[in-house]
């Protein structure tokens, strides 16, 4: 398949190289490696592929930087991140576009993607000028206390493919505002949007080494050493619980700061007291957002006996109307799936559940032709057995299980080791409170499909990681506090 002239020239407009030191620049030994379209399973462009050689130098333009960096003036370090956020939403279209192309979700998500990492840097253009510490009397009256807060050093983040653009913004904004540098290693299959990114930041005025990128085909192999290099001082990772738990085992030999934004087993929940009509409309979102291949996405649906049907029923309707194609087509409301492991996986997933007595109301199949789509699919009868209760399934896929009593609905709720997110949906403001009390996540959305928020603390507990990315706590992560005793 030809693509248009118009993303071939988004993707020409991008520079390929790895990103170290402010200079542009091949990869040592000049090694290359391919992205691919995931809607055509074509090749798209090839990129710098680093090596382990590239990403020490990365950390060493870094190091060198952090001193100087760390005393640029806030207001200075703010104001390149206000002017990187002007420039992102300046060019909304064609940064959605290059990351449809990439990704392969729908051009409009594309679009509040590009609008939700923008607010990261806005928001911490805005909290760069408000790092405080503080001057207190000791209880026992004697001397003073003085707090002062202080960027920790350089950084090593690592993202994941299904946000290319915010879930790098939500960890460089705060890097920048606190006064850190960083290496920064995208997903393989998504580097486009970050290194369009560092040539937005390159543009609004910041300085040659406090981000540095380096593009993989081996992250393993080039992140590993830097993890282990005493220069750095954090790692901040979202991305898969399986790799989170390496690598936070890896970071214990330097003791790092580190941040884990891992996977999630989202619930959904569904009193007999909702109003069913909001609940499906809020699950579509809390479902279909990203074509489900979403940390926060509602992985498991548990309604009320009483209203379980009637949900499931026009849940499956929503769903069977959605548009699926290639994200660039007018109309399109889901992508592809990110590569034919990912819907292998989904597809497992489901026959699992079908095989064990759920019955499937919409869906149930990859759809045939090039690209990695799959049909979108509601499951009913889901029995306790089911995989995919347990598993995130990030692909559309919502299964729908009943429950009988409040006590019920928290407990299934909480039969997971993830603890991200989870929805729930009531009318009943003494109910809601003592759900949102009992269910062991970081986060909650009632009576809302969606709780992205730039100036929101974003994070998980249990095997959804640690730390909090947003909000006036997302600066925390990239600040040491240090206590000076003072003797009058
Ligand atoms: P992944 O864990 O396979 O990869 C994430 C990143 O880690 C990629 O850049 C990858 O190249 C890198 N990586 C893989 N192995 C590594 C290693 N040994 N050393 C260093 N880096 C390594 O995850 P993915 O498939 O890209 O993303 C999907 C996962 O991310 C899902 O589990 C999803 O829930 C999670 N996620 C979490 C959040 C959150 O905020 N909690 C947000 C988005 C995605």
């Amino acid at each position: 398949m030809t693509i248009a002239t118009s993303e071939q020239s988004v993707i020409d407009s991008v520079n390929k190289q790895l990103f170290i030191g402010g200079e542009w620049r091949d990869a040592s030994g000049g090694g290359t490696l391919a992205v691919e379209d995931p809607s055509t399973a074509e090749p798209l462009c090839e990129i710098a592929d680093g090596t382990p050689e590239d990403a020490t130098a990365a950390l060493g333009a870094a190091d060198e930087m952090q001193e100087e960096w760390g005393k640029t003036a806030p207001r200075e370090r703010g104001e390149i991140l206000r002017r990187a956020f002007e420039k992102i939403v300046e060019r909304t279209d064609e940064l959605a576009l290059l990351m449809t192309l990439e990704m392969g979700k729908a051009l409009a998500e594309s679009k509040a993607e590009i609008t939700y990492a923008a607010e990261f840097f806005r928001w911490f253009s805005e909290e760069a000028v408000r790092i405080e510490g503080r001057y207190a009397v000791p209880p026992a009256g004697a001397g003073r206390m003085l707090t002062m807060k202080q960027p920790v050093g350089p950084c090593l983040f690592i993202t994941p493919w299904n946000f290319p653009m915010a879930m790098g913004t939500r960890k460089i904004g705060p890097a920048i505002a606190a006064g850190c540098t960083m290496v920064m290693k995208p997903a393989q299959q998504t580097p486009l949007s970050m290194l369009a990114l560092a040539g937005i930041l390159e543009e609004s005025g910041l300085p040659g080494g406090v981000l540095n990128v380096v593009t993989s085909s081996s992250s393993g192999g080039t992140m590993g050493p830097l993890i282990a290099d005493p220069r750095a001082r954090k790692l901040s990772f979202t991305g898969s619980t399986e790799v989170g738990r390496k690598l936070v085992a890896q970071s214990a030999e330097q003791l790092l700061r580190v941040s884990m934004e891992l996977g999630g087993n989202a619930p959904f929940l569904v009193f007999d007291d909702a109003d069913v009509d909001a609940a499906v409309e809020g699950a579509i979102v809390a479902k279909m957002r990203n074509i489900g291949e979403a940390c926060t996405a509602a992985n498991r649906f548990h309604v009320a006996g009483g209203v379980a049907s009637e949900f499931a029923e026009k849940l499956a309707k929503r769903m069977d109307a959605m548009k699926v194609g290639r994200g660039t087509e007018e109309g399109v409301e889901v992508g592809p799936l990110i590569d034919g492991d990912q819907r292998d996986k989904v597809g497992d997933l489901v026959d699992d559940a079908l095989g064990k007595g759920a019955r499937a109301l919409v869906g149930a199949e990859k759809m045939e032709g090039s690209g990695y789509f799959y049909r979108p699919t509601v499951l009913d009868d889901i029995p306790e057995d089911a995989t995919l209760l347990k598993e995130e399934i990030f692909g559309p896929v919502a299964p729908v299980a009943s429950f009988d009593s409040e006590e019920a609905a928290i407990a299934a709720a909480n039969d997971t080791e993830y603890g991200l997110v989870a929805y729930v949906y009531t009318s009943d403001l003494k109910r809601a409170l003592r759900v949102c009390e009992g269910i062991e996540t970081g986060m909650v959305g009632l009576n809302q499909g969606m709780v992205s928020n730039a100036s929101a603390p974003f994070g998980g507990i249990k095997h959804s990681g640690f730390g909090r990315e947003g909000g006036i706590e997302g600066i925390e992560e990239y600040l040491e506090t240090k206590y000076v005793a003072i003797n009058l």
